[in-house]
């Protein structure tokens, strides 16, 4: 999906020819060049590049204190990472439906908050926006932090806001099945002071305050922090990508509409939150019988959300086995504070979500395609479409 080239290799060249590939004591300060252009590029107040998409979840919870004795709602279709950071830092994540735009269901949202529920996670799945103003209003009136899952949907926005600053944080991903990729990277975004400052801490294992200037203001207490800091090679190649980055969802969105509407007067297109906004790597169609949708799928070289493994709640085997971590004073599903907010995970607990998956097939956007490419997929889609009468 990402777009590499000779600038890129410039790049790298420019850090290997400098010597350090540290981020902290590098003369070149890609890392710092990087996070300054990526809030400029979002319109962001704070910005940390880290290891990952993963990472930068996870320090996000942890700049919302979040931990033992916590519930967090996430949806049921998204990468099982999200689910994940929850469980890493000690929280307890609850599964909720998505609805017919396969984004979080605001409704099961809030069906589903208690009085421990802390946060919420919104994931923008397959760049498709969630409703950010129905998530954003249910969060507030029940006290709720939003961090949104920005990491399919890398530039993305909804009304006109970079996804990832719609909410209290947001994180991206890099890593290789990205819009844009620096082999595995990530970054939070927060226009949050007090979210910004522990996640900073915790992303550096609290040793960061001693080196750069960038901690130099910090007010937050240190604490025992995690090991997730860029390196500046990664960052070097992030900052080429960042400049293709609006380049290629605009690619992306010509080719979709382009495939859309001379699809749209044979399917019946899944509604969007933004349509505009999305980073749309492929168009959902929704279709009636869903025991032919592998088949067709096959036919088309498109794909069938419900058969995409770990995206699909129902195949999160370590959370649904309640498997959190080796040793059991450090499992969430086995610590004394969560004993009592423990869901009844099962393989059918969100039977809507699972709906929705079977009875949706993916037409893949390339933002490469030319007019015939895509005229060919047309055909294709159109042309085998009796495989779902
Ligand atoms: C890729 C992805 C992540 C994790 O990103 P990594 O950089 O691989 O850690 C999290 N959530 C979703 C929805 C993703 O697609």
């Amino acid at each position: 999906m990402f777009r590499v080239g000779k600038e890129e290799i410039e790049a790298v060249t420019r850090v290997i020819e400098n010597g350090c590939f540290f981020k902290i004591n590098s003369g070149l300060q890609e890392t710092a060049h990087c996070e300054e252009e990526m809030k400029k590029l979002f319109n962001a107040e704070y910005v940390i590049t880290m290891t990952s998409g993963h990472a930068a979840l996870t320090a996000a919870l942890i700049g919302m204190g979040i931990g033992p004795g916590d519930q967090v709602i996430v949806p049921g279709y998204t990468y099982i990472s999200t689910a994940m950071a929850v469980t890493s830092v000690g929280a307890i994540p609850v599964i909720a439906e998505i609805d017919e735009t396969l984004t979080l269901s605001p409704e099961d949202f809030e069906r589903k908050i208690t009085k421990h529920t802390k946060a919420v996670i919104p994931v923008h799945i397959q760049g498709f926006p969630c409703n950010m103003d129905k998530i954003n209003e249910i969060a507030k009136k029940h006290n709720i932090l939003v961090l949104e899952d920005a990491c399919q949907a890398d530039g993305g926005t909804y009304k006109g806001t970079r996804l990832g600053l719609c909410g209290d944080a947001g994180a991206l991903s890099f890593n290789y099945y990205k819009v844009i990729s620096c082999g595995e990277g990530g970054a939070l975004l927060t226009n949050n002071r007090d979210i910004f400052e522990k996640a900073l801490i915790y992303h550096d294992s609290s040793a960061v305050a001693f080196f750069g200037d960038q901690l130099s203001d910090v007010e937050s207490q240190l604490f025992c922090g995690n090991e997730y800091r860029t390196n500046e090679i990664a960052s070097a190649i992030l900052r080429v990508q960042l400049g293709r980055l609006d380049g290629i969802i605009a690619d992306l969105r010509r080719n979709r509409d382009y495939i859309a509407e001379k699809l749209s007067a044979h399917f019946k297109l899944r509604p969007s939150n933004d349509f505009n906004g999305g980073v749309p790597t492929t168009l959902a169609i929704e279709i009636e019988n869903a025991d032919k949708a592998k088949e067709y799928a096959k036919a088309i070289d498109g794909g069938c959300p419900i058969f995409t493994g770990k995206h699909v709640y129902s195949n999160w085997t370590s959370i649904l086995a309640k498997n959190g971590a080796v040793n059991p004073n450090f499992d969430p599903f086995k610590m004394e504070a969560n004993k009592d907010i423990i869901p009844d995970y099962s393989p059918d607990m969100c039977p809507k979500t699972l709906e929705y998956l079977s009875k949706t097939i993916y037409v893949l956007i390339e933002p490469s395609w030319t007019k015939e490419e895509m005229d060919a997929i047309v055909e294709k889609a159109i042309a085998n479409k009796h495989i779902l009468d």
